[in-house]
């Protein structure tokens, strides 16, 4: 992109004076950020041109999301051009800092957690593997709120990301979208065809921005990620209303338009069940699909050959009204008839299921839906009735199977079983959770479909979280093994060979170190509190939720104060044990955690009998951002939901990728992660999957028992309510009666013992720190199968259908060769 340092410089000086018509001395930090990021960008939509026009004729593949936790996008981009010296060189000569500039970036919260990471991920392994596939998704105007913690509470700050603009997007005005809600269906026939008319229904117009997506060794191929905001049709005040003197009507029609794109719902698998949900889950597939008909007709391709050469995929049941809106796209407005636009449906959609939790499983009141989205309902009934039809003559009088696969019951829409029927393939993210879907949550479908299911074991993006977010353990990984692990993560598996070697092995614990330097670094200049990087660095970062079981980390870490507090000698090393993440703000046992995880740490960090050998530190406001900071410094990986409960997990897999050890159980991809290191590279505990499953079915587990068993376990029990927390009160109580009231859902109790004799055995490891940092060597050389290049390899070759092209070959261009040599 830049010839060298010099033209750099010009470029970036042009560019200054050309768009925000000052020089560089007049210019703010966020002018300087500003214009290299447009620098970049002006490159990248010239390159978007090109790569849309060479692949006219290439199957298109359109990832369907309501989240996108994409990250900041410059320093990964810098990264993935390999410029990153240059320009930090060329700025150096003008007197600007290149990390200042990056600060200024601000990082989308356009997601709740691991489902909206994931999406981003898959975008980047796309673009890698020059898939022509692109995101379409919700531009929020408010994300994901910031975490602050006050008083040891969590509370919640509005993210106006969008208040200095973000240079990364591009409105694309000229194509928005008219999205019909509400009205009513007038059918009529038309030359003995039954035609459809949506009448008196509310306009609202979808208005696309567009974010190019890059990756690296492949510049010249950009893809897009396409996010829609809800403006009014007319982009102006009702004057109807406002001239006949109704005020406060012109400024609320327009106000209840603008919610639809106002804000991202904070629950991280859980469900709303309210109208502007559902508003927000039709707004951007009708917008998405509306747009991709648009495109597809300038290819000149047969309408009945629409799903070879187009997908679309759907993340988790959210966007899964793709599948009535192609329907009524192809029946109402191109005039095909039902089968065969049933057909390209089911043909064209596939769908990812995230969970398992019933609380996740969305369903929609008919009423609601129906007056919403009333040609929608229609065509959902529909698809429901022929469904029936055809189950009632292939499986006779099974009143059961067919009663469990209905779309429309008990008053409600079923929008998993919607997804199932109305898809052409059905993938868990991990093999457990694939087994557990086939066998338990659609066990009737898997009867009828069983062709249809599949598993797509999840992955990362491991260019951003080994590559970008730990430049010195990839620097080191290079020196041993070359670079080719950055396009093939396989090949960290030539790793092994160094597990031996006791002089790679000393420099592979000092990255460490240093990495843990920077975090403890962050952590003093962030919340002023100390922390030893010489301890363990324990870590638990992810949502906050009663099935991650944040609590059975918390009572481990207060057994081991009851016990220091008893034998200070009874604790060999020092530890800190880092927490992080956000609560749904109406989850109200989650926030008592991230308080209660706040009280332990204020008690312990200020005994002095204890602050030399246990820490308690909870990181403010967990993101991609401080992902990247965080997840290369940790020591132990905490992995530790209840088995069956995580659908695969991919905080797991990041800190694999930078040589964490984890402790875990066997739940979602943690299976697979113990398959991949064997058995004596991973602490793993607890009930298995199956066993959850049973207990639950047949109620056999009485946490009481438990708790009068267990003498060391009693006492923490007790000490959330009696007193151990001077200022606490009743303030655990809840968490207390979960435990014994109600009989512990997600087996804390029962796990416990457990739990801390697999901590132990990891102590003992960690004392032996060559042991250790060989453990550490074996999880980073075998976490290549978990780069998401893999997991998009396997959905384009067996789900999508589409081929992978590498577009360095049409576009020679000699600016963008390998410093490495290795192409
Ligand atoms: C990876 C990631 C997650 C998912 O973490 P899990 O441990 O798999 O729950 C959540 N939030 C952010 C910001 C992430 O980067």
């Amino acid at each position: 992109m830049f010839d060298d340092k010099e033209k750099f410089k010009l470029a970036y000086l042009t560019k200054i004076s050309e768009t925000e018509g000052i020089t560089l001395d007049e210019g703010s930090l966020w002018d300087k950020y500003k214009t290299l990021v447009l620098l970049l960008k002006e490159n990248m939509s010239f390159n978007r041109a090109l790569t849309k026009k060479s692949t006219m004729y290439t199957k298109q593949v359109y990832y369907f999301s309501m989240e996108f936790l994409i990250g900041r996008l410059l320093h990964y981009y810098l990264v993935n051009m390999e410029i990153e010296e240059l320009v930090r060189e060329g700025l150096a000569e003008l007197h600007i800092n290149l990390d200042d500039l990056l600060q200024q970036e601000v990082d989308p919260g356009l997601g709740n957690g691991g489902l909206g990471r994931l999406a981003a991920c898959f975008l980047d392994s796309m673009a890698f593997l020059g898939i022509s596939g692109h995101g379409n998704g919700m531009r929020y105007k408010y994300g994901l709120f910031e975490q602050k913690i006050r008083n040891g509470f969590q509370t919640e700050v509005a993210d106006n990301w969008l208040k200095n603009g973000y240079p990364w997007e591009i409105p694309r005005t000229e194509k928005s979208i008219v999205v019909k809600f509400k009205g009513t269906i007038r059918a009529e026939s038309v030359q003995d065809k039954l035609m459809f008319y949506h009448e008196h229904y509310e306009p609202v117009l979808a208005v696309p921005y567009d974010i190019p997506i890059m990756s690296y060794d492949n510049p010249s191929n950009i893809n897009n990620l396409r996010l829609w905001s809800a403006e009014p049709v007319a982009n102006e005040l009702d004057f109807d209303s406002f001239n006949r003197g109704e005020f406060d009507q012109a400024v609320s029609l327009r106000s209840e338009v603008e919610a639809i794109s106002y804000i991202l719902y904070p629950d991280d698998n859980g469900r709303s069940g309210k109208e502007l949900r559902l508003k927000q889950e039709y707004f951007f597939v009708a917008a998405g699909l509306g747009s991709i008909m648009r495109s597809f007709k300038k290819r000149n391709i047969s309408l009945g050959d629409f799903s070879k050469w187009v997908a679309v995929h759907i993340n988790d049941t959210h966007p899964v009204l793709c599948i009535p809106e192609l329907m009524r796209i192809l029946i109402d407005e191109e005039g095909l008839g039902w089968d065969q636009a049933w057909n390209i449906t089911v043909n064209t959609i596939s769908f990812t299921n995230h969970t398992i939790m019933p609380e996740a499983l969305e369903k929609w009141p008919v009423d609601l839906f129906k007056n919403l989205l009333p040609r929608i309902y229609m065509i959902v009934e529909e698809i429901d009735r022929r469904f029936k039809e055809r189950l009632a003559r292939r499986f006779l009088d099974d009143w059961e199977l067919i009663h469990n696969t209905q779309i429309i019951k008990d008053g409600q829409v079923q929008m998993a079983n919607l997804a199932v029927i109305g898809s052409s393939s059905v993938n868990g993210v991990a093999a457990l959770h694939t087994e557990i879907l086939k066998h338990q949550v659609f066990k009737d479908y898997y009867r009828v479909f069983s062709y249809k299911f599949n598993n797509k074991t999840n992955g990362i993006n491991h260019r951003r979280f080994l590559l970008a977010a730990n430049p010195a353990l990839s620097e080191l990984i290079t020196e041993a093994i070359g670079p080719a692990w950055k396009k093939n993560a396989e090949e960290l598996e030539n790793l092994l060979f160094y597990k031996d070697n006791s002089s790679f092995i000393e420099k592979l614990a000092k990255v460490k170190y240093l990495n843990k330097c920077q975090l403890a670094k962050h952590v003093k200049e962030s919340q002023g509190l100390e922390i030893d990087p010489l301890s363990i660095f324990d870590v638990q970062v992810k949502r906050i939720h009663a099935y991650k079981r944040q609590l059975l980390n918390i009572l481990k870490v207060m057994h081991l104060y009851n016990q220091v507090k008893n034998d200070p000698q009874s604790v060999r090393d020092p530890q800190t044990f880092i927490f992080g993440g956000k609560a749904a703000p109406g989850y109200h046992y989650a926030k008592t955690i991230i308080k209660l995880i706040n009280t332990l740490a204020n008690k312990i960090n200020k005994d002095p009998e204890v602050k030399q050998k246990l820490k308690v530190v909870f990181l403010e406001n967990f993101n991609v951002s401080l992902g990247e900071l965080i997840y290369p410094a940790a020591d132990i990986s905490e992995q530790i939901s209840t088995a069956s409960k995580e659908a695969s997990g991919t905080g797991n897999m990041k800190f694999m990728v930078n040589g964490a050890v984890t402790i875990g159980t066997l739940d979602g991809a943690n299976v697979e992660i113990k398959e991949a290191v064997g058995e004596e590279n991973i602490f793993i505990f607890g009930l298995t999957a199956e066993e959850v499953l049973r207990y639950s079915r047949e109620g056999g587990y009485k946490s009481l028992d438990q708790y009068y068993s267990n003498q060391s376990l009693r006492l923490c029990v007790d000490q959330l309510v009696n007193g151990f927390f001077e200022t606490a009160g009743e303030e655990f109580r809840v968490i207390f009666d979960s435990l014994l009231l109600y009989n512990d859902d997600y087996f804390v109790l029962k796990d416990f013992n457990a739990y801390l004799e697999a901590y132990q055995k990891l102590q003992d490891s960690y004392a032996q720190q060559d042991i250790w940092h060989r453990t550490s060597l074996v999880n980073i050389a075998k976490a290549g199968i978990f780069s998401s290049d893999r997991s998009i390899k396997e959905y384009a070759n067996q789900i999508w259908k589409t081929n992978f092209r590498r577009f360095d070959s049409h576009f020679p261009d000699k600016r963008f060769k390998n410093k490495l040599g290795t192409k």
